[in-house]
């Protein structure tokens, strides 16, 4: 069993002693719902109650323990205590009679520094609970297993202290960084930056610009002109000069098939040579249409 140098001691028994073992992997935070000292709330769980919590903070800045962090407490219901013999610490803490404040300046440090203990000496680690049975930081309507009958424990206000301060904090001071550096902004994987790039490229296409008109035909009148309308350009034309040069080199075919059967009709002409040489001179027709853009 383990016990806070940080926390007034405050043992209940006959609890202490009776209650079954568990290997805390789970840090548990709650709103008692009353503005409790940590006395006043070890009171309510020897004489009210057969509840209880490891840990309570008060708003003076006090920490109570009543239960060794190797010994069961219950007050996260499933939590408590699993088959497996792992279990969740658990921290009350005072609150106004809604549980709809926020964690005061002291609460605050407090939960900081037991999360940090709780972390270096029991190996609590430093993530937020991703199930109910995970290893982790958490708060009491996190999850339905960790509750009877449903909760909104700690309280809206908190759970936003958990995420945004608490959380944060202990996992801040727990790995020697008070403050995140203007170096750890920056320090990127190789693959972050790959992805940011690939997303810039991307952005840059999206956006039109506006570009010098690369077409000497028409730049006279427009000196300017859409990225994209030079890309329709392109590709008009690129089509119209296929469809030239198919319908061209259908007709030569033709062509080449009719003087070919004149020559064949023409005894004293070689047809031998005059299909060659029409081919030759289709070639060169060839060469000349795609030197003779037609206009976009
Ligand atoms: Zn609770």
């Amino acid at each position: 069993m383990a016990w806070y140098p940080g926390a007034v001691k405050m043992e209940l028994q006959p609890e202490s002693d009776a209650q079954a073992a568990i290997r805390p992997t789970q840090f548990i935070i709650h709103s008692i719902v009353a503005p409790w000292t940590a006395r006043r709330t070890y009171e309510y769980w020897r004489d009210s109650t057969n509840l209880e919590s490891h840990f309570a903070v008060d708003y003076e800045g006090t920490i109570g323990q009543y239960i060794g962090t190797h010994t069961r407490a219950d007050a996260n219901a499933g939590a408590n205590r699993r088959a497996d013999g792992t279990g969740a610490v658990s921290a009350e803490t005072a609150s106004n009679l809604s549980a709809t404040d926020p964690w005061n300046d002291k609460q605050l440090e407090d939960l900081i520094a037991l999360g940090v203990w709780l972390h270096e000496e029991e190996g609590i680690p430093l993530r937020i609970c991703r199930t109910h049975d995970d290893p982790g930081f958490g708060y009491h309507s996190m999850f339905p297993q960790w509750s009877t009958g449903g909760t909104s424990c700690p309280g809206r206000a908190r759970i936003r202290q958990f995420r945004e301060v608490v959380f944060p904090a202990i996992v801040a001071r727990a790995t020697g960084k008070t403050q995140p550096t203007e170096e750890d902004d920056v320090a990127l994987t190789t693959a972050e930056i790959d992805q940011i790039a690939t997303a810039t490229a991307k952005k840059t296409l999206q956006i039109d610009g506006v570009i010098e008109n690369p077409n000497p035909a028409t730049a006279g009148e427009n000196s300017h002109i859409a990225l994209t309308t030079a890309v329709r350009n392109i590709e008009t034309i690129g089509r119209r000069t296929e469809a030239k040069v198919a319908a061209l080199t259908e007709a030569n075919n033709k062509l080449i098939d009719t003087v070919a059967q004149l020559a064949a009709g023409l005894g004293d002409l070689d047809p031998a040579t005059i299909v060659a040489e029409l081919r030759a001179a289709i070639e060169s027709i060839d060469v000349h249409i795609t030197t003779d853009l037609p206009e976009a």
